[in-house]
């Protein structure tokens, strides 16, 4: 389960605590239920913002320092809410092209796979020191995907703050059109993405590029909101509004 730095902190650089709540009871709910669940989250970046209390603009260098105090914060406030249900997390901090070195995805897969076997919940986030995919482009999105074909994962969620792909950008109307499934990335579905994306609604752009990689390595992936009470559960209701990417088979 991937979750974006715009829906986990708020604009004064502090967790939103009502989605960290929500979102860590429905991952024990999965957890209880003997589910593997891996973590991407971000966040630094705005945390470190709050922490330091910077305003203006940051260079790239200056975001990968301030990534790197903000990261204290990011792991404190998942630690605090997963302890609330007695779990212990653990961290992980990738780089996008760990995944496709040899040495480095064999190492990561075996922590990874360690982690699960003693209960732990690992959390991963970009290593921002030395890595600047993510900042750049993708809110962790791809890294997500990344990781799923690495831990061949049955899904991938990623926690948005907009329901799933919209047709063109919603309006909050009726006639706003959410797909709910999509089978193959077509010109027309990256199209859509890229409408939705310039407007800033939900970086959709690098959720369709991580669903592409994701649905060749037979992992699904569903795009739902996560301002919801109970944001994975819902995906077990039919009324739930989400966009369903469906793995090749
Ligand atoms: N690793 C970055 C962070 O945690 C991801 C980029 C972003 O979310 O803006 O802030």
């Amino acid at each position: 389960m991937k979750i974006g730095s715009s829906l986990l902190t708020n604009s004064k650089g502090v967790v939103n605590k009502s989605v960290l709540k929500n979102v860590v009871a429905d991952i024990v709910w999965l957890l209880n239920k003997k589910k593997d669940v891996i973590v991407v989250s971000s966040g630094a970046i705005a945390l470190g913002r709050g922490k330091l209390k910077l305003k203006s603009e940051l260079t790239l260098n200056e975001s990968q320092a301030v990534a790197a105090t903000g990261q204290i914060e990011l792991m404190a406030a998942w630690q605090s809410e997963f302890k609330k249900h007695k779990f212990q997390v653990a961290q992980i901090l990738l780089s996008p092209s760990d995944a496709e070195n040899k040495k480095s995805s064999k190492n990561a897969i075996a922590t990874i796979e360690n982690l699960l076997k003693f209960g732990c919940v690992p959390i991963i986030n970009e290593n921002d020191t030395t890595s600047t995919d993510e900042i750049k482009f993708g809110d962790n999105d791809i890294l997500a995907a990344k990781i799923s074909k690495l831990v061949t994962a049955d899904h991938l969620i990623l926690l948005s703050n907009i329901d799933g792909l919209y047709s063109e950008p919603p309006k909050n109307q009726k006639n706003d059109i959410l797909i709910t499934e999509v089978k193959s990335i077509t010109k027309k579905i990256e199209s859509m993405a890229g409408t939705a994306s310039l407007l800033g609604k939900g970086g959709m752009v690098s959720k369709i590029k991580a669903a592409e990689i994701c649905m060749k390595s037979k992992c699904s992936v569903i795009i739902t909101s996560g301002l919801k009470k109970d944001p994975i559960k819902s995906l077990l209701r039919s009324t739930t509004k989400s966009t369903r990417f469906v793995a090749k088979s």
